[in-house]
């Protein structure tokens, strides 16, 4: 007989979700006195399960495959571990960055965004997707009836001894609302190192943070990076004697003995307001999340005049381009000048997969050279890539801009940065000519 079959719910139902992925011994169905088990016997589990049940417990014999399976089953039984805590769980081994539920006619598609990537995992039932939905809502604190607006919520996720903070949003389409889990890394290490910077642009960004004024506006498209970038400034400065402020839009990560606030929307709460009443509290350093609007901008080069340095993430190709938009945003020119003492460029790529990259010879600048390709295996999800490398370009501006200097704000920095990664073997010539031939040199 299949022991899978003997699996007996009321026994499993009994076992708190926790305490599942610890064990070692399984319990497996019930007679009379006893409670029957697969796995490894050990004096912990056996102690847990017979205070547990208040039975005996009896080891069944069963080999590793059955033993899997009926691992699995019990995992899998939705009445002690839910679907949304699989997926959930799943997606964080994976280090993706977001969970996407995508209602469709005859079912929900899962996808994990992991390196930036969106790719497809599972598919769910519509009426197991409802039972979800209602469950997440509650969770995230949302309104459970309301299914025709857009909704925010979020919740604490606890998975190997990690606390993670998710943010749901709930968006209605044609065939039901979708949700989107974001799910918050706190555990990352911020360390300059790992910004995998240049010596030279080490050099920039020291002196740089070491200014004691002037603005810092990271750049680049969304999803490079920006945010970590400016983490890692705040938590390589932050001491006892220098008051840092943050507003941002939310916190994403908590850094100790910062001061950091989240933008409230229906409390009114926006970059402008709060920068202005961060002011009014005797900053000494200020971290404005993302510069987007007319006022934020003037308000954020005016405190860097006056005397208080100020970090901010602004949305460009380029750092020259940095001066142009703060420009088009009302700020005066020469006050624009005056106030920027840092910008720093960036972009993710994805780097090969170690596991399964294969060497390939290619014609390169007329030259015979030999570069590595993406394949394809299991452990990258057979997406050929594993993991993102930061690129940057870091200016340290200590000198009145001129036009002429403003054109060396280029990002050859980061071209160079690319074509050392592509000789190294870290990335394939696709990843290279993308960024070559695409919008990056300006
Ligand atoms: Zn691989």
């Amino acid at each position: 007989m299949n022991q899978i079959n003997l699996l007996d719910l009321d026994i499993i139902n009994k076992l708190p979700k926790n305490k599942i992925k610890d064990l070692k011994l399984y319990p497996v169905y019930a007679e009379s006195n006893s409670i029957f088990c697969v796995g490894n016997l050990n004096t912990d589990d056996t102690n847990y399960l017979k205070f547990l049940y208040n039975k005996e417990i009896i080891l069944k014999k069963c080999g590793s495959n059955e033993l899997e399976k009926i691992k699995d089953s019990i995992l899998l039984n939705e009445t002690v571990y839910k679907i949304e805590e699989q997926i959930i769980e799943k997606a964080i081994s994976l280090k993706s960055s977001d969970i996407h539920f995508e209602p469709f006619q005859d079912s929900i598609k899962v996808r994990f965004r992991i390196n930036g990537d969106l790719i497809t995992f599972f598919k769910i039932r519509n009426d197991k997707y409802k039972e979800m939905l209602s469950r997440i809502k509650i969770k995230g604190n949302m309104d459970m009836t309301e299914k025709r607006l857009p909704q925010d919520g979020k919740f604490k996720y606890d998975f190997t001894d990690i606390t993670y903070s998710i943010r749901v949003s709930t968006l209605p389409l044609v065939y039901g609302e979708k949700i989107v889990l974001r799910i918050l890394y706190k555990n990352y290490n911020y360390t300059i190192e790992g910004l995998n910077l240049e010596e030279k642009q080490n050099e920039n960004l020291y002196k740089i943070i070491n200014s004691k004024r002037g603005i810092v506006l990271v750049n680049g498209p969304t999803g490079s990076g920006k945010s970590s970038t400016l983490y890692t400034i705040l938590e390589s400065i932050k001491d006892t004697n220098t008051n840092i402020t943050t507003i941002e839009d939310p916190v994403e990560v908590l850094i100790e003995n910062i001061n950091q606030i989240s933008l409230d929307r229906k409390a009114g709460l926006n970059f402008s307001n709060g920068l202005r009443s961060i002011l009014r509290q005797d900053p000494d350093i200020l971290m404005v999340g993302e510069i987007r609007d007319e006022e934020t901008a003037k308000i954020a080069v005016r405190a860097a005049i006056t005397g208080h340095k100020v970090y901010t993430t602004i949305h460009t190709k380029s750092s020259k381009e940095v001066y142009y938009r703060l420009e088009e945003m009302g700020v005066e020119k020469y006050l624009i000048k005056d106030a920027i003492i840092g910008l720093i460029s960036q972009r993710l790529i994805k780097v090969l997969c170690n596991n399964c990259k294969v060497k390939q010879r290619i014609a390169f600048q007329n030259r015979d050279m030999e570069v590595y390709a993406s394949k394809g295996c299991e452990s990258c999800n057979f997406t050929g890539n594993s993991g993102r490398k930061l690129i940057s370009a870091v200016h340290y501006i200590d000198y009145f801009m001129t036009e002429e200097k403003l054109n060396e704000l280029s990002n050859k920095q980061m071209v160079d940065m690319v074509l050392t990664l592509l000789k190294k073997g870290e990335i394939s010539i696709e990843i290279y000519e993308d960024f070559i031939k695409g919008e990056y040199i300006i």
